[in-house]
């Protein structure tokens, strides 16, 4: 089986290949102008599953990612609390960091910024100018439309746009057709810009991911991602601009667009104010339950959420603990079932997986090896339900979850095996060794590790480096 990937562009199930030994992919990032909500949960987790899945497919990845620190709504919401826009987009980039890294998303190999590749934006403007696919007036640089023909093939659209909402600046009446969008916009003197050879101003949202692109990748990559709301304009006009630029076309191979997140059914956005931030819901839920719940449909489906949907997904997690907590009870008992159903769950894993990434379906693959150990464990070998329950939680770490101890469940116990620990102790005083070994022994049962140091014994819970 070969991995197959969708692509946006051609509506096409293609098998995947990788244009280079290093699979490039990009992905489009955050304005940091407020904290990342569920919606930008959903994405960057299903991304971040695309790149785990690909490196466990053995291949090497190079995964960017920009940051959009400066736009006109990040100037608003700084100027509106006394700070500077730079500064804002600063604290909020951090905020990203925090929560998504509490989410178990991998981080990319580079973060542009704006800000950082400014002067690469102005040359990729002059360099359009010069191509003769844009124009500059007296308030920035449009690209025009009619002069790239196949403008459209991604999103089958190809109407004016009009004045983006929230947009503050009027139509430019030097616009030669509607359709055209601005690649730099002059900005007042009271506001951040830079220099450029049409005037101090800052550029236009789509040139900055197709220079970024250009920049690090050159002409073509392999995967592009962002939410399926990106695909009229955004990258509808990124593939106008950097195709036009260099000539060369498919500029991406495969378009992934994960599916919105609804709330109430509308889409959840900042814009709308109907957001629920990841900070908010990793107060309540733990993020392996949220990572299971964006995971539980395919990263194509739009999504609905409230609070209580991730219920099943809390429970499925329970069910993981409980898993992982099965002990094989007969050491002289069977050791082939459940090694041939680890075999089978992986086989099935990655039949789902290379099924344009079909994580549903690969989870339901792992949760059927689960019922085989909670099965098999009472007539199993200890060693046979341990190397079963590896194999799961290897394939789990391929998803990006990780099955932890319930933190409560840890706090509960602190006093009880620390009392287990001093009566050890008084026994190992009395010379009383069998029974200060029993009681080192059941612990070790119980995923608890002492250790006998100079300062007494100290104890913690296993990892899974233990031997
Ligand atoms: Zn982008």
């Amino acid at each position: 089986m070969t991995l197959h990937i969708s692509d946006t562009r051609t509506g096409e199930k293609r098998p995947f290949t990788p244009l280079d030994e290093t699979v490039r992919i990009y992905v489009c990032g955050m304005t940091p102008k407020a904290p990342p909500h569920v919606g930008h949960g959903f994405m960057f987790v299903h991304m971040d599953v695309v790149r785990r899945y690909l490196e466990h497919r053995g291949y090497k990845v190079r995964h960017l990612q920009n940051f959009t620190d400066i736009d006109d709504k990040i100037i608003d919401r700084a100027r509106a609390i006394g700070q500077d826009p730079l500064e804002y987009a600063e604290e909020q980039t951090r905020a990203y960091f925090e929560v998504l890294d509490r989410l178990r998303v991998r981080h990319a190999h580079e973060y542009p910024t704006v800000t950082g590749s400014m002067a690469e934006i102005v040359e990729a403007v002059q360099h359009l100018i010069d191509r003769g696919v844009a124009y500059a007036t007296s308030q920035g640089v449009y690209f025009s439309v009619p002069d790239f023909p196949s403008y459209g093939c991604l999103s089958g659209r190809t109407e004016e746009l009009g004045v983006e909402a929230g947009a503050r600046v009027e139509v430019d009446p030097e616009k030669r057709d509607p359709r055209d969008f601005a690649l730099w916009k002059l900005a007042p003197d009271d506001e951040i810009g830079w220099d450029s050879p049409w005037g101090r101003g800052r550029p236009g949202w789509h040139i900055e991911c197709s220079t970024m692109i250009h920049t690090a990748f050159g002409n073509q990559i392999d995967i592009h991602g962002g939410g399926a709301d990106l695909i009229f304009p955004h990258h509808e006009n990124e593939i106008a601009q950097s195709e036009a630029a260099t000539g060369e076309s498919p500029f991406v191979q495969h378009w992934m667009h994960t599916g919105l997140l609804q709330t109430d059914g509308e889409k959840m956005a900042h814009s709308a104010g109907n957001y629920t931030t990841l900070a908010d819901v990793l107060q309540v839920v733990e993020p392996d339950v949220l990572r299971l719940f964006f995971l539980s449909v395919h990263y194509r489906t739009a999504m609905g959420f409230s609070m209580e949907a991730l219920q099943p997904s809390a429970a499925a997690y329970e069910r993981l603990r409980g898993i992982m907590r099965a002990r094989g009870g007969d050491t002289s008992g069977d050791a082939e079932t459940l090694a041939a159903a680890s075999t089978d769950a992986q086989r099935e894993f990655e039949a789902a997986m290379d099924d344009d990434f079909n994580a549903p379906r690969a989870i339901g693959a792992l949760f059927e090896l689960g019922r085989s150990i909670n099965r098999a464990a009472p007539s199993a070998t200890p060693g046979a339900v341990a190397d079963a329950q590896d194999r799961l939680r290897q394939l789990l770490g391929v998803l990006g979850v990780e099955v932890t101890e319930d933190p409560a469940d840890a706090a509960d116990a602190a006093p009880y095996i620390e009392l287990l620990v001093e009566i050890r102790g008084m026994a190992r005083e009395a010379r009383q060794w069998e029974l200060a070994d029993r009681v080192r022994d059941r612990l070790a049962d119980l995923e608890v590790v002492l250790e006998d140091t100079p300062d007494g014994t100290i104890w913690r819970h296993t990892t899974p480096t233990d031997p």
